[in-house]
């Protein structure tokens, strides 16, 4: 999920930088390289209510000469506009109406994106509604009478430009759960698959657009749908003689690819070996959420610490899926194999989760105040200005710092712990970007 881009475009000195800055909040430019905006622009994190959006300034180039910045400034507006959801034209209403701004109409008034007129430097309201009148015969509907400076007017303006973003907001396209069951031959994929469908009532479908082999397994459970994903190797494997299979490491990774879930599954008669960290390590890089399903507890002789011990065991060897939650099963006598299902249900919401740019930020000062972050040899303060959750699936939240370099994998572990031990996140990882402001 992206969130919408709102430019602003406008002559230098109508006021862009300060209604921006309005806008955001006061808080200083910065550079954000999502994936899909455009690098070394500056994109500021906004919000008017529960919406969220990103305002990016056009502007900021300042030429003596009339005639030679409006070609720049359009080639700044145009690359910008083609990632707006909408824009914000700005002119300036002390001075009136200029030549120039007819000339940034009327291109803007052939773009797709929807364009709002803001009357800027309207510090009086009935004065405004005058200065704002004349700009009518722009062609673009409705001039907003708004000061950057002091404020006044900038609320319906806002009122209005969220009418014309996309709803970010957890569109639920299909309710499914895509789970992939993955793990090492023999571990018991295949008994699992079956004590989760028993065979009368699993519906096998071929995925359309893959090759033939691929199959799902759709199963339900109190209205939720799984698609247990690529089955048809699973489903294959009961035929084949014990420990023959060749293990497809390249179809396990197809898997965790297409999946909202992933059950890694263990066998607990023989620890975590190297292959299952392997694809633990898969499932951090794609992003996936996870359940570590640890299987054939049957088959292990215990008593009352054993638990505990692979439990440690589970901790130093799969350290780095440690916000997965483990499960002790049994596909063979069908313990606890309903439970998984509970399991990938938290797992997959969180994983989905948005979190508001406010809570982020609480917990972020909480924190700061806490344990402040590391300083350079130069002796310069490490700072953390705000943050925002920028997408999810997995929860992604960009940082945006002074230096992101300053702060060193000690202090960024801390401020992920600070964030699970806040926010939860159970199941999913999550990932923290570190953004220097320019
Ligand atoms: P930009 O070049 O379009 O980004 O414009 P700036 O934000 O740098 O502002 C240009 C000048 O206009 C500065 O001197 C600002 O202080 C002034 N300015 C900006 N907004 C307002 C406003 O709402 N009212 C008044 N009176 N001046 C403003
Ligand atoms: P797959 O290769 O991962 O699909 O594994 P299978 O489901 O084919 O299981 C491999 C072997 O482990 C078979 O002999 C199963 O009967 C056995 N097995 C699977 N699950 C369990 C379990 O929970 N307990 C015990 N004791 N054996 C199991």
């Amino acid at each position: 999920m992206k969130l919408p881009i709102v430019a602003i475009i406008g002559r230098p000195n109508v006021g862009k930088s300060t209604l921006v800055n309005r806008l955001a909040g006061q808080q200083s430019a910065i550079v954000h390289d999502e994936p899909g905006v455009t690098r070394d622009r500056t994109y500021l994190p906004a919000y008017w209510g529960d919406r969220e959006y990103l305002v990016v300034d056009t502007g900021g180039l300042v030429f003596n000469d009339e005639t030679e910045f409006l070609p720049l400034i359009r080639q700044q507006a145009s690359l910008a506009l083609k990632e707006a959801s909408a824009a914000i034209f700005v002119v300036d209403g002390q001075l009136g109406l200029t030549s120039a701004d007819e000339e940034i109409a009327e291109w803007l008034r052939q773009q797709t994106v929807p364009v709002l007129l803001a009357v800027n430097k309207c510090e009086s309201p009935e004065q405004g509604l005058v200065q704002a009148a004349e700009f009518w015969q722009l062609g673009l509907g409705e001039p907003f009478a708004v000061s950057g400076i002091h404020g006044n007017g900038t609320g319906e303006l806002l009122d209005e430009l969220i009418n014309h973003l996309p709803i970010v907001e957890n569109i639920p396209e299909n309710n499914e759960i895509n789970v992939a069951i993955i793990g090492r031959p023999n571990v018991g994929k295949s008994s699992l698959l079956n004590a989760f469908v028993g065979e009368e009532r699993a519906i096998v479908s071929p995925i359309s657009g893959t090759t033939r082999d691929a199959i799902d397994t759709v199963v339900e459970r109190d209205g939720q749908i799984y698609r247990l994903i690529d089955t048809a190797g699973i489903r294959k494997k009961k035929h084949i003689e014990y420990g023959t299979e060749f293990f497809s490491i390249n179809r396990a990774f197809k898997a965790i690819r297409r999946a909202d879930v992933v059950l890694l599954v263990l066998d607990a008669v023989d620890g975590v070996t190297e292959q299952d960290q392997k694809l633990a390590g898969r499932i951090i890089e794609e992003g996936r959420a996870c359940v570590v399903v640890v299987n054939k507890w049957d088959a292990v002789e215990k008593d009352s610490y054993t638990i505990y011990d692979y439990e440690k065991i589970l901790t130093e060897k799969l350290h780095f899926t440690d916000w997965a939650e483990t499960i002790f099963v049994s596909a063979v006598t069908g313990q606890r194999v309903e439970k998984i299902l509970e399991l990938v249900n938290t797992a997959s919401e969180a994983h989905k989760r948005r979190v508001s740019t406010s809570v982020i930020n609480e917990v972020l000062e909480e924190a700061v105040s806490w344990h402040s972050p590391p300083a350079t040899r130069g002796g310069r303060q490490g700072k953390i200005y705000y943050g925002t959750q920028v997408t999810s699936q997995p929860p992604t939240i960009a940082l945006f710092v002074n230096e992101a370099k300053r702060f060193n994998e000690n202090y960024r572990r801390y401020i992920e712990r600070q964030f699970r031990q806040q926010l939860g996140f159970k199941g999913t990882p999550i990932r923290l970007l570190w953004r220097s402001k320019k």
